[in-house]
């Protein structure tokens, strides 16, 4: 078995058939740690949906009911860039239950996964390039709450800004948010995270690396989270659609390798979360978030054999 749970569930499919958003992939990456017997069965543990007392921690009751009565104005859907269903709206339910249960079982067993979730462009009152409801936020709200932590930190490295969750945590001492992204890129308005590092375009494995490493451990030494939350995008890749950044599978690897050894290090309970992957073939977006499945295994396996 594996050293920590894999948080997945079929109905994590946003249904957004042809979109450039693969929202298949929870199901591609499900399928994918069975075949190559990284995972059985045993090893996936279903979530709950949040429930709408969690999301309102984060979320105005206004876009909540909106979202769950189907009443979105054609402005809210053109800012979500994704079609409403219900279906879709019990997903993000769903991963928002799902980040909130790899919480947990980080707490208990130092890393959870949740094979889905990293909603970072969500805002209190709309959602914004695919993220109708921010997991991220949802869950630390939730642990907060429930009094099991009080200071979380997020490691956001989608290639996009989170600039939900900066926006979110804004002012809050209780919650550092580092971000990691192509600054000519999407979102235009970057509402500023603990700590922005915006990289120029066409940044590769060496500069991301270094630059990420340098910030991440300042941040850890400074502010000594209770909880870390790790959005795994995989859209810095080269060979994404929706990013501009060059780095390789390997480069990504070792982002990995940095954010889940040096949280493992210092015996901080890390969730990771997936966040966006657009690659020009999704079998390439697959393999960077098996790979950091991988990566979290050799961590807690050996850890004294990992730089
Ligand atoms: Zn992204």
């Amino acid at each position: 078995m594996l050293p920590y749970r894999l948080i997945y569930s079929e109905q994590y499919d946003l249904n957004l058939g042809g979109h450039v958003f693969p929202s298949k992939k929870y199901k591609w990456l499900h399928d994918r740690l069975r075949w190559t017997r990284f995972a059985g069965e045993e090893d996936f543990l279903p979530p709950a949906p949040a429930t709408d007392e969690d999301v309102l921690l984060v979320h105005n009751a206004e876009w909540v009911k909106k979202l769950r009565t189907g009443t979105l104005t054609y402005q809210d859907v053109l800012r979500l860039e994704i079609p409403y269903s219900r279906q879709m709206v019990e997903a993000f339910w769903l991963a928002a239950g799902g980040t909130i249960l790899a919480a947990r079982q980080a707490l208990e067993t130092r890393i959870g996964f949740n094979v889905g979730g990293g909603f970072h462009h969500a805002f209190p009152d709309h959602g914004e390039g695919f993220c109708a409801i921010n997991d991220i936020a949802v869950a630390i709200r939730v642990l907060q709450r429930d009094g099991v932590i009080r200071r979380a930190m997020v490691v956001d490295c989608d290639v996009h800004h989170g600039n939900g969750t900066a926006a979110i945590f804004a002012g809050d001492q209780s919650v550092f948010t580092l971000s990691i992204q192509q600054f000519n890129n999407y979102p235009t308005e970057k509402p500023p995270s603990s700590l922005d590092i915006h990289l120029a375009d066409d940044v590769g494995d060496a500069e991301y690396l270094q630059r990420l490493g340098n910030g991440y451990r300042a941040a850890l030494t400074m502010f000594q989270p209770e909880l870390l939350i790790y959005a795994a995008g995989a859209d810095p890749y080269y060979q994404d659609q929706l990013g501009g950044l060059s780095l390789t599978f390997d480069g990504l690897m070792e982002r990995d390798r940095l954010v889940i050894w040096t949280a493992a290090q210092q015996k901080i309970p890390l969730a990771i979360v997936l966040a966006g992957g657009y690659a020009e073939s999704v079998e390439d977006t697959i393999t960077i978030h098996a790979n950091t499945a991988a990566v979290a295994r050799d961590v807690l396996d050996s850890p004294q054999r990992i730089r």
